[in-house]
């Protein structure tokens, strides 16, 4: 089969790569109809991940049609269409009982990896470095499915691919982000990144009932979009973001702040920014945080910080003694997306949101490595990639 994949920093090829096979009970082999490309794969990509090897398939963001199912699978059979979300869960440990599908301990083989940097490990997550599983992703004709019992969602109506596959990932973790916001009515949420989970962390906030919601990024078209999703908005280039928000909030700073930007935020301040930059291509932090820096200083007494934007390591200059000293509460995680793939494609199909408006590139899979350059260079206003194999 044909499939995108890593071969060194900032270098992507579409291969002929050997055909998936079922390799445990619970596994499924879906023929991938559509996948998609996400920020966090630039990161990947730009090598700032560790344990990613050269020929890694690529891709956590994808649907198909099962053509293979073993013999622990009863829930699936073949023919049908699924959206598979991007951690890897088994459905029947501590964690997957809690909910907490994004931190299943039994999807990772390569937890000892991971505890060398976080601690404990997470859950496995398609296409997403070794320390992560080493699972091969869904940037590719097939892919193979673990605890396929568990994951993915069957969808029986003709919705179109465009229209669920999201669900995979961005849009349960926009949602996930507002979610952590605990929105009363009346509140002002301002949202970090307008990029696609900034936009549906924009549309979240509103389904959950915020007031109003702000979204802060440098780049005009992504900036429309969000304002489509309703969004008031502001280009960090152009204002002074802490004073604005003031300004807007009578002086008290927005109820809840979601940082949808993560590790490779870009920073105003040159000097700063510069810092960051040199600290982060030197290893000696592996993040830079400038967005995270701004909603913490930016939420108002008490508030929250909502984090869902990517981090991978250390970081620097945290402004623990904001968090701190004013009562903020900070959440954040991957997202538990196998926890809202039935209540959001409930909305989808009540018409409450339809997806498919971030959607700006459409590309068969051969053209994956175009497809990254024209995103992570925001090129031809490009917001979303759907690649079809
Ligand atoms: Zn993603
Ligand atoms: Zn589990």
């Amino acid at each position: 089969m044909r499939a995108n994949c890593w071969m060194g920093r900032d270098t992507l090829e579409v291969l002929e790569v050997p055909d998936p096979h079922i390799l445990n009970s619970r596994d499924a082999i879906v023929r991938v109809t559509s996948t998609a490309i996400c920020g966090s794969d630039l990161h990947l990509v730009g090598g700032h991940v560790p344990t990613v090897k050269k020929g890694d398939i690529l891709g956590h963001e994808f649907m198909g049609e099962v053509v293979e199912v073993g013999p622990g699978v009863s829930n699936l059979s073949v023919g049908d269409r699924v959206v598979v979300p991007f951690p890897i869960a088994c459905g029947a440990c501590f964690a997957c009982q809690a909910g907490l599908y994004s931190v299943c301990e039994n999807s990772n083989p390569n937890a000892g990896m991971a505890e060398k940097f976080m601690g404990h490990s997470p859950a496995g997550v398609f296409g997403y470095s070794h320390m992560l599983g080493g699972y091969a992703g869904g940037q590719a004709e097939y892919a193979r499915v673990p605890f396929a019992d568990v994951g993915p969602i069957k969808i029986e109506d003709d919705l179109p691919d465009e229209k669920v596959l999201f669900l995979s990932d961005i849009l349960p973790t926009g949602y996930m982000g507002a979610e952590m916001c605990d929105i009363k009515p009346g509140q002002t949420v301002a949202v970090w990144g307008a990029g696609p989970v900034g936009q549906f962390a924009v549309a979240s906030a509103y389904m959950l009932g915020a007031e109003r919601v702000i979204c802060i990024d440098r780049f005009p078209y992504r900036l429309n979009h969000a304002q489509r999703a309703g969004a008031q908005t502001l280009n960090y280039e152009e204002v002074d973001v802490l004073d604005a928000l003031r300004d807007m909030t009578g002086g008290h700073g927005p109820d809840a702040c979601i940082d949808a930007v993560g590790m490779e935020g870009h920073h105003p301040t040159p000097a700063l920014y510069a810092y960051d930059r040199v600290r982060q291509t030197t290893r000696l932090e592996t993040e830079r945080p400038s967005a995270l820096r701004e909603a913490i200083l930016s939420c108002r007494n008490g508030g929250v910080v909502s984090v869902i934007g990517e981090y991978a390591g250390m970081l620097d200059k945290f402004p623990m003694g904001s968090l701190m000293n004013r009562s903020l509460t900070l959440r954040t995680g991957q997202c538990h997306v196998q926890r809202y793939m039935k209540p959001l494609l409930e909305r989808i199909r009540r018409g409450d949101i339809d997806p498919s408006f971030v959607i700006s590139h459409r590309m068969p899979l051969r053209e994956a490595p175009h497809g990254f350059e024209l995103f992570k260079n925001r090129q031809d206003e490009c917001n979303k990639v759907v690649l079809t194999p």
